[in-house]
Formats: structure tokens, sequence, C-alpha cells
């Protein structure tokens, strides 16, 4: 393979720039500019490459995001491969990183054919146990991957199937029990590997008539942590393979770890006796947080990275995200990009931006009812005077802004909105629309009054 340094030179900037000149053509235009603009090539030895990232969670978002991109974008671009460092500028940070979270070092990972030792474990130190924030949802996971984190192959968890939906933290626990392992010197060889990657990996063994170095790799480890085993599904070869290494690591008293996005039995196209060996040790569900954890780790998270989440601001997040811990930190990451690239402070207006950009979700659903009462307590007139016929002028205003909050807030069409006010027309819900906005514009009283409202309606949408 073309050495990249000797076909390009020594200067980390202009390898920097082939590299990202490929990532712009492929990218989106924002996602660029936000997460590889700000970057700057620092150093290259010949074989690593060293760039100035503005802070951890930079890293933490492009290892997450664009891991795959930056791989292809080197290969493309200079033919061969690179090892990539990050470091965070001291001088340009404007959230504090912990001193020895300043240098982080990630490899690129070569391709398939290159790799067949087994030193690589890949594993990523990030993911730990003691990160790995505890609730109902991940209880008796959690439990048993750190019982047998501390005894591989030695628990009645062999093999251990956690299961759960994406981004419940199976890739997490995982990884959390390769790095316990091998920090505490449980066993010897630890390899964690995607399915895809096991699958890769087999593919090219046959190819290349190289299957003895498959099951080199493979049949030889004292711990397998195999993630996302649903990719098996209707790979006839691929199965059977597994299915060997399998018998073979589970008869030599070897540890194994497996994850899936749905229970064994679920697993469409698996051969039954697989799906046997998959339930002989545990099988353990993730569930989806609850509201507690969703905070607990939100908090966690923002600590990690010592940025200051108010309260209201984590409520806010755990009440609009529900559905999973991976988008949980998106959304906390993407706050903190915003706030520290363009100053702003990290609010309940910062989280809804980013929330609305983030995903199309329309955030929680509210009722009428419930607005109409929100609006009525603020203005100080029973809520039921909203649904009269009454045109006094206070009333009026009220019942104005309880309709343009139900046009932001539910998801009912301008007539259903009507309807709720005392069977008023759409035109009537178009026109007080139209009205508050205007207010809004022309009105500071009405421009707080109206915010003030949102926000509440935000935090009591439960
Ligand atoms: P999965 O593999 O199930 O799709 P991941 O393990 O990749 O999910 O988790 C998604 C993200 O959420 C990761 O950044 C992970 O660190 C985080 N995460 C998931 N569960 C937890 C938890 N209980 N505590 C802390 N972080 C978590
Ligand atoms: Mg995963």
């Amino acid at each position: 393979m073309a050495d990249p340094a000797s076909s390009l030179g020594q200067d980390p900037k202009h390898l920097w720039q082939i590299i990202t000149e490929k990532l712009r053509e492929e990218l989106p235009h924002q996602s660029f500019l936000t997460w590889f603009k700000p970057i700057k090539a620092l150093s290259f030895d010949g074989r690593v490459l060293t760039l100035h990232i503005p802070s951890r969670f930079y890293y933490d978002w492009i290892e997450g995001h664009y891991n795959g991109h930056l791989k292809r974008a080197i290969k493309e671009s200079l033919g061969g491969e690179i090892e990539l460092a990050y470091s965070v500028d001291p001088e340009r940070r404007t959230v504090s990183v912990d001193a020895d979270a300043a240098s982080i070092r990630a490899r690129v990972i070569p391709p398939a054919q290159d790799r067949d030792r087994v030193s690589d474990n890949y594993l990523n130190p990030r993911y730990r146990f003691d990160n790995f924030i505890e609730g109902d949802c991940n209880r008796f996971a959690r439990a048993a991957a750190m019982s047998l984190a501390e005894a591989p192959g030695k628990t009645p968890f062999n093999p251990l199937m956690i299961y759960g939906g994406s981004g419940l933290g199976k890739t997490h626990l995982m990884q959390a029990i390769g790095n316990h392992i091998v920090e505490h010197g449980r066993a010897r060889k630890v390899l964690y590997v995607t399915s895809e990657q096991f699958t890769a990996d087999f593919i090219k063994a046959i190819q290349s008539s190289r299957s003895d170095s498959f099951s080199r790799i493979y049949r030889k480890v004292d711990v397998l942590l195999l993630d996302d085993v649903q990719f098996f599904m209707a790979k006839d070869k691929t199965q059977e393979e597994f299915f060997h290494t399998f018998n073979s690591l589970h008869h030599a008293g070897k540890q194994l770890v497996f994850s899936s996005d749905r229970p064994p039995r679920e697993l469409e196209g698996f051969n039954a006796r697989l799906v046997s060996r998959l339930q002989w040790g545990l099988v353990s569900e993730l569930r989806t947080p609850e509201y507690e954890t969703r905070i607990a780790i939100l908090k966690n998270r923002a600590g990690e990275a010592k940025i200051d989440l108010p309260d209201e601001v984590a409520h806010f997040l755990a009440t609009h995200i529900t559905d999973n811990v991976r988008s949980l930190q998106s959304a906390l990451i993407h706050m903190l990009a915003q706030s520290t690239l363009i100053g702003r402070k990290i609010s309940i207006d910062l989280a809804r931006d980013v929330l609305k950009n983030l995903s199309n979700r329309p955030l929680q659903a509210v009722s009428v009812e419930r607005i109409q009462d929100m609006v009525a307590k603020e203005f100080g007139i029973p809520s039921d005077l909203l649904r009269s016929k009454t045109r006094k002028k206070d009333v009026v205003q009220a019942r104005q802004i309880a309709m343009f909050l139900s046009t932001e807030f539910t998801r009912l069409t301008l007539k259903a909105i009507g309807l709720h006010f005392g069977g008023r027309d759409h035109a009537t819900v178009i026109h007080a629309r139209e009205t508050i906005n205007e207010g809004v514009k022309s009105s500071r009283d009405m421009a707080e009054a109206v915010e003030s409202l949102r926000h509440r309606i935000e935090l009591t949408a439960l």
C-alpha cells in the first residue's frame, strides 16, 4: 500500500487540506462547517497526524458520527492509511477539559485484510462501567455485565446476550466489559467486534483462502464481544461460521457476550440451534431509560464535559427526548457546539432550537385545555371565559394567545382548534395567530408574556 507520507511530504496542513477537500464533497455543507472547519492540523510524524479540536466534544462527536467518512476520505485522498490523534487546543478552549483528556488518540481502523492481530482489541476507553448510569431500565444487565467482567467464563452468564433498541447502551456496556477485563487483567485476549466486521473478515478470509487466519483470530480469544448479531440475519454462511466459533469458544470455557436489537427468538432467519445457543446463558434487556435516569445521564455527561447544565434545561431535554440515550446526548453535544461556536448561553431557548433542528420530532403534544388553563391563569381569569362568547378586551387577548399557542403546541388542525374555543371557525384562529405574531414583534410585554407561557407549557408538557 502506498505510503501517504512519501508521496505527499510531511506538511500536516497540506495533508489535512487534502483530506478535508474530500470530506467537503461528501458531507452536508453545514456539518462540514460545524465539525471540520474549526479543526487545524498540528503535526505529522510520518504516521500520525495530530489535529487540534476545539473541545473534547468534537472528538466524541466526530468519532460517533464521522469516523467512517474520515476513514474513507483518508483512504481515497491519500491512497493509504494514517493515524489521527486529536488534541484540545488550550487557547481556543471555551469549555474546560480534564487535563488527562486533553489529548486523545484515535486509530483509524484499517480494513479487514490488514488486520490479523488480536492485539487490536477495538476497545474504546471512553466506555466504562463508571460512566454507564444505572437505572431500572438497565440494572439487571449492568449487574450481570459487571459480575462476568470480574470473572469471565466463570459465571452462569455465558453467553450474556444483551438486547434492546438502538441507542440504549448495548455497545457501551459491551465495551465497558472489555475495558474492565483488560484493565484488571481478568483475561488475556479480549476482542470486541461488530457483526459487520466479523462478516467482512469472514468473507475476506474465504476470498483469499485464508480461513486459517480467520480462525486464528476468532477462535483464540478468551473473551469475544460480538455486537449487533441481528446483522447475521439471512446470512447463512456467516451464521454457520459464527455457530462454529461459538461452539469452539464456549466449549473451551471462554466468555461470550452478544448484543442484538431484538430478543433472540425474534431473530428472523436464524438457525434454531443458534437461537437456542444464544439463550444458554443469560438474556437481558436494556429498556428505554425512565425520566430520572435520563436526567442522571444528562448531568453526568455535562459534568464530564464541565458544562454547567441548568436544571430546567436538563428537565426540558429529558421531557422531550424520551426514546433513547443517543439522542439525549446528541442534543447535549449540539448545544455545546452552538454555545462554543457562537457563544450562546445554555438555556431552554437554545435547547428548543437544537431540538427543532435535530429532528423533525414534534415536541410532546399538549392538549388545548391545558394551554387554556395556563393562559387563563396567567391572565387571572377563569378558563371557560376563553371558550365563551365574551368580547371583553383582556379575554379576547388571552383567547388569541391561547389559540396561537395551540397552533404551536398541538398537532390539531385550525378547524379543530377553533372548535375547542367555543366553536369558532378556522378563520378566527388564523386571525388570532396573525395578531399575536404581530403583537410579539411590536410589544415587548406581549413578547415576554408569550415567551414565558411557552416555557411553562414546554416544562409541563409531560
Ligand atoms: P446501542 O449500542 O444500544 O445502540 P450505545 O451503547 O452506542 O447504544 O449508546 C449510545 C450512547 O448513549 C453512547 O454515547 C453511550 O455512551 C450512551 N449511553 C447509553 N446508555 C447509557 C447509560 N446508561 N449511561 C450513560 N451513557 C449511556
Ligand atoms: Mg451499538
